[in-house]
């Protein structure tokens, strides 16, 4: 039996063995190269590109930083960016944090990633678009070919914010394969992790520009742009280097877990409740347990019910973006709609199947009430 003093969060972070991981520590402890690219940061860039099957990998310090610099990257600074208001905080404060302006398309009901209808309609009112920044919301895919033709038919770069998209593939590509280039987050609480650290794929061509933006903008003693410090120290490559192999069976257990919600939760059928549709073709990574309630009555009293027993989901995402303090407030209904009544379940793959019961319980309870 769970001991009910200890919390139930979301999330609960995968490790590897100790042991690994110490290896890896001994080795750098006798290398004393901590940090600048050093071979555990240039082995774990080889070996993403080859698991994710993607030109080039460059990783960064964490996924805010890794976005920061690729806004710099692809000429969208400074800008009107048109982005997403129902996704983590990060994606419009990067944009804010470059000096640039959010201007927010609403999102698709269904999938709850950006509608590019709406992303279209901004592009027709605004001269000044700087690029299209996205977000592949849970690990599902935006429409990316809607997005692509948009993005050609503007002359606007497309970033994706890859963030939840780890392991996520649609029609045999990786969702950061898509878009001039994907910014991955690979903190502690996402699907793969490097305790902290992130990550750029883009065309292996960047590799220079990327390298100068991360560290302070010179090359020895000859200083060529304004950088700033984005790169990852060996200690965080490392714990990469030791989660890589275990990616299969943590997507295995995933989807054997979300599998498990879905019927005991009744998704799609009587008790209301309804999961994002998946873009078609999509493999799922199953990064996270979202939930849709048909209120946000149901979604509050499922979330005290919840409380009551010490476990504690979180409102991803809440509140919709658009209707942050320190932005230019733009009506999306459908984001406002959702962010009122949507839930992340705790869901990680080590989670023990009698806690994931006694959640599916209480929530079943709580709607029927
Ligand atoms: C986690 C996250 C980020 C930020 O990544 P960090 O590595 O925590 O800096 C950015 N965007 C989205 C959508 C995220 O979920």
């Amino acid at each position: 039996m769970r001991n009910k003093e200890n919390p139930v969060f979301v999330t609960q972070s995968s490790l590897p063995p100790l042991n690994e991981y110490v290896e890896c520590l001994t080795d750098i402890f006798q290398s004393k190269w901590l940090t600048n690219q050093g071979n555990y940061a240039r082995l774990l860039e080889k070996e993403l590109a080859a698991f994710l099957n993607v030109p080039a990998v460059f990783l960064c310090a964490n996924g805010t930083l890794a976005l920061q610099l690729s806004l710099r990257l692809l000429g969208m600074n400074g800008k009107k960016i048109i982005t997403t208001p129902f996704t983590y905080v990060a994606t419009t404060s990067a944009i804010i944090w470059e000096g640039g302006e959010p201007l927010y398309a609403d999102i698709d009901p269904e999938s709850l990633c950006i509608d590019p209808a709406h992303v279209e309609r901004l592009l027709q009112e605004h001269q000044d678009i700087g690029g299209i920044l996205p977000v592949h919301v849970y690990g599902n895919a935006c429409d990316v070919y809607a997005l692509h033709d948009i993005s050609l038919k503007y002359g606007v770069p497309v970033l994706y914010d890859a963030a939840h998209s780890f392991g996520s593939v649609l029609d045999g590509k990786s969702l950061f394969a898509f878009g001039d280039a994907a910014i991955g987050s690979f903190h502690a609480t996402k699907l793969f992790h490097t305790v902290e650290g992130g990550c750029i794929v883009a065309k292996q061509e960047y590799m220079e520009k990327v390298a100068l933006l991360r560290a302070f903008g010179h090359c020895d003693d000859e200083h060529i742009c304004v950088g700033m410090n984005a790169k990852i120290s060996e200690p965080h490559a490392a714990m990469g280097i030791c989660m890589l192999p275990r990616m299969p069976e943590i997507m295995a257990k995933r989807t054997r877990l979300s599998t498990l919600y879905d019927e005991l939760l009744d998704i799609n059928g009587k008790s209301g409740i309804r999961r994002p549709a998946l873009a078609k073709d999509l493999k799922w990574n199953h990064a996270y347990y979202p939930v849709i309630f048909p209120d946000h009555e149901s979604m509050t009293a499922v979330l005290q019910a919840l409380k009551k027993e010490n476990i504690h989901p979180r409102r991803y995402f809440y509140p919709s973006l658009s209707t942050l303090p320190y932005v230019k407030r733009q009506p999306c209904p459908i984001s406002e709609d959702m962010a009122e009544r949507v839930l992340c379940l705790p869901f990680w793959p080590d989670m023990d199947e009698e806690l994931l019961r006694e959640i599916a319980d209480i929530i079943r309870m709580a709607i029927s009430a």
